[in-house]
């Protein structure tokens, strides 16, 4: 399933939604050095995500963006929050409502993140 050869770019799109307007957008993770990073960040309509089907399993990885990472398509945000429901959201520590769930909770900045890939 997976290549692993240094030749070839190990990249994933996981979903994420931006508070703002709760539209869900796909956010592009590509594998360096061990590390998960942000490369890329697009529009995505739901049902094309759903339709998609996109990798479920768990990535794990610091997540910061890349230098030509474009930030979140709505909000043009680049720092996230991870919602105890497991979803990930724009946003910076601080209160904010996960946009997935509608848990209002506080957040505070994390070193990694854990997303699930599909699970619209
Ligand atoms: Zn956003
Ligand atoms: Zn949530």
């Amino acid at each position: 399933m997976k290549e692993k050869q240094s030749n070839r770019i190990n990249a994933k799109v996981v979903l994420c939604k931006c508070p703002k307007n709760k539209r869900v957008y796909g956010m592009r993770l590509e594998e360096q050095g061990g590390d998960w990073v942000r490369t890329w960040a697009f529009k995505l309509d739901e049902a094309a995500a759903k339709r998609e089907g996109f990798d479920t399993e768990t990535t794990r990885g610091t997540m910061r963006p890349t230098l030509d990472y474009p930030g979140c398509p709505y909000c043009g945000g680049t720092s996230l929050n991870q919602c105890k429901c497991g979803k990930i959201f724009c946003g910076k520590a601080g209160e904010a409502t996960c946009p997935w769930c509608g848990t209002t909770s506080t957040y505070s900045p994390v070193d990694r993140l854990s997303v699930q890939g599909g699970g619209l």
